[in-house]
């Protein structure tokens, strides 16, 4: 399956979840069989040469990506999580939004010092999420390899913050 093929499995809902907003729905090429096996090949492709210690996917959807992804690369998976949601003790990051904050959490110990990173999640906009992620994984000592994504919208800017951030970064499509 070529790119094209990958990216019209990708189905685009007007105004959700917000009025004017065009949002890029990847359920539909997750429920693909084909079109799941390119993405996951396609974005370890991209992330075996780079030989990571732990891949770590972004709550929700970077955890269907990041899993299966670590799978086919032979690592372990830790997710990062909205506030409240792990069990164990946490380490977290709050960040500014258009309208108001968030946080993301990951559990404490589960990335140490030096620990070689590959963080994945199924789409970059502003890249808001995606920074936040990587000052926290930075604040544990982590070595943050790649921020993946399945998706980059490019008119959003997220990809040039995060390297104007020192972050790598990579996307399967556009
Ligand atoms: P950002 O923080 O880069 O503005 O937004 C990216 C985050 O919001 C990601 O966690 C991503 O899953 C989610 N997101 C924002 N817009 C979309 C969209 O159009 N489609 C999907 N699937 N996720 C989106």
């Amino acid at each position: 399956m070529d790119i094209d093929e990958l990216a019209a499995l990708v189905r685009t809902i007007p105004d959700f979840p917000k009025p004017g907003i065009l949002f890029r729905d990847i359920t539909t090429l997750l429920a693909d069989a084909q079109g799941l096996s390119a993405l996951v090949s396609g974005l370890a492709a991209i992330a075996r040469p780079l030989d990571a210690d732990i891949v770590v996917g972004i709550e929700a959807r970077g955890f269907v990506l990041g899993a299966a992804l670590a799978h086919a690369l032979g690592l372990g998976f830790v997710p990062i999580r909205k506030p409240g949601k792990l069990p164990g003790k946490t380490v977290g990051i709050d960040y500014v939004l258009e309208y108001g904050t968030d946080r993301l959490e990951l559990h404490e110990g589960q990335i140490g010092q030096g620990t070689r990173v590959l963080l994945v999640d199924d789409l970059i906009a502003t890249g808001g999420t995606a920074l936040a992620a990587a000052q926290l994984l930075r604040e544990q000592g982590a070595t943050l390899l790649l921020a993946l994504f399945a998706i980059d919208l490019p008119d959003l800017g997220g990809r040039a913050a995060l390297e104007a951030d020192g972050v790598a970064t990579a996307a399967l499509l556009e």
